[in-house]
């Protein structure tokens, strides 16, 4: 058995030796309750406290702003339900995007059948929102507009900038979902106009189980769990302070390594989409090229196969993609993503993610733009649809 390639980094990444380094003292030696009054809670505590301005910093927020959650997942939904519960005398109509996670959409769904007003934008075929649509979208009754920042299966960068800047000439708040995007792309919010932004340790080198929400002061949110004081009120639960020191950790490595990293693995993302492009026929790419795409990304449709098949083939020889995205994987309803950018189910269902990490290599990437030819050839011969 040759070396294993993991190229599914947006679902989630390993973590790096230097944020476990500083995370395992945590869990024995300085073990205390942050709200504790006792030494061993307010050294922990003072941790946290420090966490936070590491976070902060990295985001351009004061430390303040920054919310500890359990991940990408209670972020969107303290965002969303947090802010629609506690704004909604003001209006109940909310936008979003056709692309956005299920941790958006399905939260929208459990609003709308709560009495709000959902819409949902489209996307043109690269995956973008068009800020013009948002503007003609807003309503008086308009409260919120939540928006990803870069999007988990294809890759595109949404216009953050531009879409926030209506919404505050509005009047309107601005939730981004920056999951895929922390630590890969600046992020300034002492100039970005968002008030809401959700972030997730596992996605940047850090552990699961961990994220942040931004809350730009003066944003009121109404708690979605209750129990004790924490987060000032806004989020109670003790707090996984070993997670958020190693969330800390990670985010400012990346920050502070950002640019070099893109600069590599963009340039390996170009090599795997034109050598896939060139090499299997009646393929496409779905998504942006170049600087208005994730670096990391890869998304590629391949006509008269199925996506599932393609994957058991290439964990067979050791490496990991995924179709879709990984919380639709396992279930055959083709991707919203690549149905609201305009591919027909049978397309859909022939695509293919490859995201890529740090540590990949130009090998590992030749050695993809080896087997997957093949493996496309072979699973072409034997499908009825295929008339090569
Ligand atoms: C992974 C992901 C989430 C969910 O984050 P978890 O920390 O896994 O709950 C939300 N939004 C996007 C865009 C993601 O990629």
């Amino acid at each position: 058995m040759t070396e294993k390639i993991y190229l599914d980094h947006a679902a989630t990444t390993y973590v790096r030796k230097e944020v476990l380094a500083e995370m395992l003292p945590f869990f024995t030696e300085h073990f205390g309750n942050p709200m504790s009054v006792h030494s061993f809670g307010r050294e922990v505590a003072k941790h946290v406290e420090n966490s936070r301005e590491t976070i902060a910093e990295c985001l351009g927020a004061k430390p303040k702003e920054i919310m500890f959650t359990s991940g990408g997942t209670e972020s969107d939904n303290l965002a969303l339900r947090g802010f629609a519960y506690a704004n909604s005398k003001k209006g109940k109509h909310i936008i979003t995007s056709s692309i956005e996670h299920h941790a958006i959409l399905h939260t929208c769904e459990a609003l709308s059948k709560e009495g709000f007003d959902i819409t949902y934008l489209p996307v043109d075929s690269e995956g973008f929102v068009d800020p013009k649509e948002l503007e003609k979208t807003i309503r008086p009754d308009t409260i919120l507009v939540s928006i990803m920042h870069a999007n988990n299966e294809i890759g595109t960068i949404e216009p953050i900038e531009e879409l926030g800047e209506i919404c505050r000439q509005r009047g309107v708040a601005f939730h981004v979902d920056a999951v895929q995007s922390a630590g890969v792309l600046p992020l300034n919010l002492k100039e970005l106009p968002v008030d809401l932004l959700s972030i997730s340790a596992h996605k940047f080198y850090g552990p699961k189980g961990v994220g942040a929400l931004f809350v730009r002061n003066g944003i009121r949110l109404k708690p979605i769990l209750l129990g004790g004081g924490q987060e000032r009120n806004l989020r109670a639960g003790t707090h996984n302070h070993v997670g958020i020191i190693g969330m800390a950790k990670a985010l400012e490595l990346a920050v502070s390594e950002q640019q070099e990293a893109n600069l590599c693995i963009s340039k390996l993302r170009d090599r795997l989409i034109d050598g896939l492009l060139e090499k299997i026929p009646e393929s496409r790419l779905n998504g942006p090229r170049g600087n208005k795409r994730l670096p990391n990304n890869v998304n590629v449709s391949i006509k008269y196969i199925e996506g599932e098949g393609m994957l058991l083939h290439l964990d067979m020889l050791g490496i990991a993609a995924s179709s879709g995205s990984a919380c639709t994987s396992g279930s055959l309803d083709p991707s919203h993503v690549l149905l609201a950018i305009g591919l027909t189910h049978e397309i859909a269902h022939g695509s293919l993610r490859l995201s890529l990490g740090k540590e990949n290599t130009e090998a590992e990437i030749d050695k993809v733009l080896e087997v997957l030819p093949k493996i496309v050839a072979n699973l072409r011969a034997m499908s009825p649809l295929y008339q090569g």
